[in-house]
């Protein structure tokens, strides 16, 4: 039982100083600070969202709302499904030097297993519509998911208008900051106001990474 039990203890560990290698050495982490970016032809993003019941949860770290199937990413003919979104503050990554005080991360999967996060920025202004609808309804505690009943969401509003993005090999935000995730970033900010983003901040404040070196990466941006 004892042997047992320290082995355990050695599996933990080891996994735990497997997620610190990756966080603090890997070379290719998210976010990042966007500075000078390679303009090119890239594949539209086509967005095929539509109204879907949701499930909503305090993740300890962020609100989290996931949706069963329905809910697609196109990029050329490469197709993701949308599987959660969450939000950050301040934004994570930035543009130019530009922090923007919330971001959400939409968070894809392809059918071969590829993961792509699309960032959204949020910069100060009008009552972002969505998220007054989204707030009234994180739950209390930290009590895994809620289905509020009857209640639908469309992730499409969700987005700005312009489909312009940037994109960059990057990694998941948190341990164990695995790699090989697709970044994009959009470029249009949406707008949320004071109160909204004071409101978030109560539950869930500053759980954003700070921006980690590019090093040999390059950013791509759509024309
Ligand atoms: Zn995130």
């Amino acid at each position: 039982m004892k042997h047992l039990v320290l082995l355990l203890l050695a599996a933990v560990l080891s996994a735990a100083h497997a997620w610190a290698s990756t966080c603090e050495t890997g070379r290719q982490q998210s976010p990042i600070d966007i500075t000078a970016p390679t303009r090119q032809k890239l594949p539209p993003l086509t967005f095929d969202y539509r109204a879907s019941p949701l499930k909503i949860a305090d993740d300890g770290h962020t609100v989290r709302v996931r949706f069963g199937n329905g809910n697609q990413l196109y990029i050329g003919t490469q197709r993701y499904a949308l599987q959660q979104f969450h939000f950050h503050t301040p934004s994570g990554d930035r543009i130019a030097g530009e922090e923007f005080p919330m971001a959400a991360h939409l968070l894809h999967k392809s059918p071969s297993g590829q993961l792509l996060a699309v960032v959204v920025l949020f910069r100060l202004g009008a009552e972002n519509p969505l998220l007054a609808a989204l707030l009234p309804l994180i739950p209390a505690r930290a009590d895994g998911d809620h289905a509020p009943p009857g209640i639908m969401v469309d992730v499409s509003r969700l987005l700005p208008t312009s489909r312009r993005y940037y994109r960059y090999p990057g990694s998941l935000t948190s341990p164990p900051c695995t790699e090989g995730v697709d970044w994009i970033v959009l470029k249009q900010a949406l707008e949320l106001s004071a109160g909204q983003l004071a409101r978030y901040r109560e539950r869930f404040a500053d759980n954003a990474r700070p921006v980690q070196p590019l090093n040999q990466r390059v950013v791509m941006e759509s024309l």
